[in-house]
């Protein structure tokens, strides 16, 4: 198969949710589909403990998180689907969000007993600003939960996305008889025990049956008032094809996901300093999107994460780390079969491959075997939520300290700001596990004892221009630098964000999420 026949056969995707949603239970019903485990409850060590943990960071074995399902990728009818995993528990931290910009599509769970959640919002903003096609499952279809029209309007006021149901249920809870398939034109009844049985709508008896009238009237309705179709609005991000059923029923997920897979994007051209490179072009090209810090750590190795943007990966071949242009040989590689970390030996646009790294990488770095010089321009700076003032326990390890925050911001690990009324230090994160895994590395790697003064959440939000007036900042509104010297004010609340602006119309306040 040619490159250009590999790279439109990949379908690399984030299932995106709130806890509990059910995208484990979802994820497992793929990977059933891919033949790649043979029982469901295998995907996360948390919960089955099948998968050792031994292997990995500590903080990560106190807190029961696994890493090992960080991709997965098997063939599926004509395809070759790549699942990343987004940590979204405890575990939701900046790389949860860098994850997304290394997929082509998105499926987003919402359970249909409580509709949009706030994490489901913040990770949908990300898929948003990187204008990727985002498909939604809505799960739960056997519990009571809210009115399917209902969920339908939430998505639209809260997320701002306009959608298309592909079909619609027929009942919920205990009276859930299946769904109209309307992509289609089926009726798939849902007889439970992961059973169900698919009739053409026009040998369907609707006589008789009022639930199935009635849900005709509502079709009826969504085909005169709802939106219309268009495969190329769902590829700009526009529209999400919607679908209703139930993950752990294993209801409607073959239709849905044969349905993702067709309409899925494979991978697009992606952006450099220098423009667009497209995914078929022969030259291997790719950036890191995460780095996963001593998975062994008797070695202390670590593992960077990188999306191949283009061309075809060979092992053993030699590329360009173009930040250092540092040539290497990239023999040690993996990839990321569920239930182990194979040797990959060849490997396509929009695969992710694992390499050794023996703290060479950083995140957003660069790897090419051409000769010229790319950059990719795919790890935005994100807005982080939490915020903690730090301080070293010991003035005698101050040295240490600096020197260990300026090296685990750069790598990404957490970002690092200035007050600017008294210079204090400052860290932002997007999840609480930052904090934990930064307090950690700086005692294991840096020997530096270290303490927190909690913020709060705040929402940060950059200047313009720097500021005239300081008299205009107090601790509710705090003025900070970022790491560039960006001035940026961490509001207290959204009460204090309206306050801010209704009285300084003229200072321009920029969103990172709207900016990037
Ligand atoms: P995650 O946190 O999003 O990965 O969610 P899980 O897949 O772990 O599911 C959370 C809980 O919801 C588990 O107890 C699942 O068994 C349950 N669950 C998932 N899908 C469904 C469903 O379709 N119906 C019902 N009733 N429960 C479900």
């Amino acid at each position: 198969m040619s490159v250009k026949e590999q790279v439109n056969n990949r379908r690399t995707f984030a299932i995106i949710s709130h806890p509990d949603a059910g995208k484990t239970t979802m994820t497992e019903k793929l990977l059933l589909f891919g033949n790649i485990i043979r029982e469901a409850g295998t995907v996360k060590g948390k919960k089955s403990g099948k998968f050792a943990t031994s292997d990995w960071m500590e903080i990560e074995k106190k807190r029961g998180i696994s890493v090992t399902s960080s991709v997965m990728s098997f063939p599926y009818k004509d395809y070759y689907v790549n699942i990343l995993d987004t940590p979204g528990h405890e575990d939701f931290s900046e790389d949860t969000y860098r994850t997304l910009t290394a997929v082509d599509s998105v499926v987003m769970i919402i359970d249909s007993t409580k509709g949009v959640e706030p994490q489901t919002i913040k990770l949908f903003k990300v898929c948003r600003m990187r204008g990727i096609p985002i498909f939604t499952f809505i799960n739960k279809l056997d519990r009571e939960g809210k009115d399917p029209l209902e969920l339908l309007a939430e998505i639209e006021d809260v997320l701002g996305i306009e959608s298309y149901p592909m079909n619609w249920p027929v009942g919920m809870g205990k009276r859930f008889e299946g769904i109209i398939d309307r992509f289609n034109n089926q009726f798939v009844r849902f007889l439970g025990d992961e059973k169900e049985e698919i009739t053409p709508l026009e040998q369907l008896d609707k006589a008789g049956n009022p639930t199935i009238e009635s849900v005709f009237d509502e079709l009826e309705l969504l085909d005169e008032a709802g939106n219309e179709f268009s495969e190329e609005r769902v590829m700009k991000g526009e529209l999400t094809p919607v679908f209703f059923g139930s993950a752990l029923a294993n209801f409607g997920i073959r239709t849905f996901f044969d349905t993702f897979i067709r309409f899925a994007s494979p991978p697009k051209p992606r952006k450099t300093d220098d423009g667009l490179v497209s995914p078929d072009s022969e030259t291997f090209t790719g950036y890191i999107f995460k780095i996963q810090a001593n998975m062994n750590p008797a070695h202390r190795d670590r593992i960077a994460f990188l999306r191949i943007c283009s061309g075809k990966f060979t092992r053993g071949m030699n590329v360009r780390l173009t930040r250092t242009n540092k040539t290497m040989n990239l023999n040690q590689t993996q990839q990321f079969l569920a239930s182990s970390r194979e040797t990959v030996d060849e490997a396509y646009a929009g695969d992710i491959i694992g390499l050794y790294d023996p703290n060479m990488y950083q995140i957003g770095d660069t790897i090419t075997a051409g000769k010229e010089d790319i950059h990719y321009r795919e790890l935005p700076q994100f807005p982080p939520e939490m915020f903690r003032k730090v301080r070293v326990k010991n003035v005698m390890k101050s040295k240490q300290f600096k020197k260990g925050i300026e090296q685990l911001v750069q790598e990404g690990a957490i970002q690092l700001f200035k007050q600017e009324s008294n210079d204090d230090t400052i860290l932002g994160a997007v999840g609480q596990l930052q904090f934990e895994v930064f307090e950690y590395r700086m005692k294991a790697e840096y020997n530096v004892d270290i303490e927190f003064t909690h913020l709060g959440d705040r929402i940060p939000r950059w200047l313009a221009e720097p500021p005239k007036d300081l008299r205009l900042f107090d601790s509710r509104s705090l003025l900070v630098k970022d790491r560039y010297d960006r001035y940026a004010v961490l509001f207290e609340n959204d009460f204090t964000l309206r306050y801010f602006k209704d009285k300084n119309k003229d200072v321009e306040l920029i969103d990172l999420f709207e900016a990037n």
